[in-house]
């Protein structure tokens, strides 16, 4: 059954057509699927970091990208067709996408730590994303959601992702937690380790919007780092011996480092903040306080899609992440917002041309 009629029609995509900055908005065929994939049509995306750099051409998507391409990862639609081969969804269900497709053969795939596979391509970076009215993916890279969701929220499930597999990398219950940076994974990664059950959590961000946010999303102190010092914030709370777990969402190296020194002896760094050039740190600190820093990457499928799912059913609550709303043909005015700091999670809706 093909909800796009027989003979597939256009639709609207936001391309970026050639190597340079900019997107278009422009009538793209549908996408063919094969036997094991799925065709979404999109209700609402979000606008992540990574659309922001391929927007504006930056020396990372110069790189990485081969134009032409549908950009965008973070979606939720409605499957309108199936491949012959998928049996677990139906036309109707309301999904997200896993960004990362996975290659499926190598030793991670076969031993099902596919968030490990090294050959993984990105959503709306390798392949042609969501940012359109409809999606292709493999059946593996498609997630059900209850019935009933909020849409805005199922949208971020993506980047929400992001911020679960860093947030619960390290045991949070009762500990004291410091997040770098409130952007939008830091700003959800706060709600989630209040949830999980920390004791203190304590949020670094230099943008006075986003503190507001972080406030709101259930930080127990919320710190300007060039204003305030964190062994300052750590003797009003009461805390002796440092930080048990630090979220660093910033990529920024003063907050890398400010955080190392904050940290308790055996304590963890969860790393997904991206710094953009290297960094370098005193190794003898994490030697003699005997830290873990762990990289994250992605989402870990689908255990991680599951922690957000009953989470969000267990009263979780990530919706003050999301400050604004556009119709993706205002897509401009969307990019524009996301790219000025003053905005947390920011949806464009593809319903309703
Ligand atoms: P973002 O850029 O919106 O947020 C980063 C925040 O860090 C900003 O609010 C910024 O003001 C703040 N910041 C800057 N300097 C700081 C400092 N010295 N101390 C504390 N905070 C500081 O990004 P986001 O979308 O929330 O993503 C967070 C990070 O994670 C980014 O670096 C992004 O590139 C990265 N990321 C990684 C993955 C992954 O899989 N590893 C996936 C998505 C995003
Ligand atoms: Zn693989």
């Amino acid at each position: 059954m093909s909800a796009t009629g027989g003979r597939r029609g256009t639709m609207l995509a936001l391309v970026k057509a050639a190597p340079g900055p900019g997107l278009e908005l422009r009538e793209v065929p549908v996408p063919e699927i094969g036997i094991n994939d799925v065709l979404i049509r999109v209700r609402k995306t979000g606008i992540c970091g990574t659309d922001l750099h391929i927007e504006a051409w930056d020396p990372w998507a110069a790189r990485t990208v081969r134009p032409p391409l549908i950009a965008g990862h973070e979606f939720v639609g409605e499957i309108v067709e199936v491949g012959s081969n998928v049996t677990d969804f139906r036309p109707g269900d309301l999904v997200s996408g896993e960004g990362h497709v996975v290659c499926g053969r190598c030793r991670h795939c076969l031993a099902g730590r596919r968030h490990l596979c090294a050959h993984t391509i990105g959503l709306g970076v390798g392949r042609d994303g969501a940012f359109a009215e409809y999606v292709a993916l493999p059946m593996t890279n498609v997630w059900h959601h209850w019935p009933g969701i909020d849409e805005d929220v199922a949208a971020i499930f993506d980047p929400f992702g992001n911020a679960v597999h860093t947030a619960l990398a390290f045991p949070v219950l009762g500990e004291d937690v410091l997040v770098t940076g409130a952007g939008p994974i830091g700003l959800m990664a706060t709600a989630v380790v209040r949830h999980a059950g920390a004791r203190f959590v304590v949020v670094s961000e230099p943008n006075p919007y986003r503190r507001a946010i972080a406030a709101r999303m259930g930080a127990d102190v919320v710190v300007d780092p060039r204003e305030r010092d964190l062994r300052d914030v750590q003797r009003e709370l009461g805390m002796v011996e440092g930080f048990d777990v630090v979220l660093e969402m910033s990529g920024n190296p003063d907050a890398f480092r400010t955080a190392l020194a904050n940290m308790a002896h055996g304590a963890g760094m969860a790393i997904l903040g991206i710094p953009t050039q290297e960094l370098s740190i005193d190794l003898s600190e994490v030697i003699f306080k005997m830290l873990t820093l762990k990289g994250i990457y992605g989402r870990e499928m689908y255990e991680t899609w599951y922690k957000m799912t009953v989470m969000l059913q267990s009263g979780l609550d990530i919706r003050p992440a999301i400050t604004h709303r556009f119709h993706a043909r205002d897509y401009a005015a969307a990019f524009a917002v996301a790219r000025s700091g003053e905005s947390g999670k920011v949806i464009m809706d593809w319903t309703d041309r």
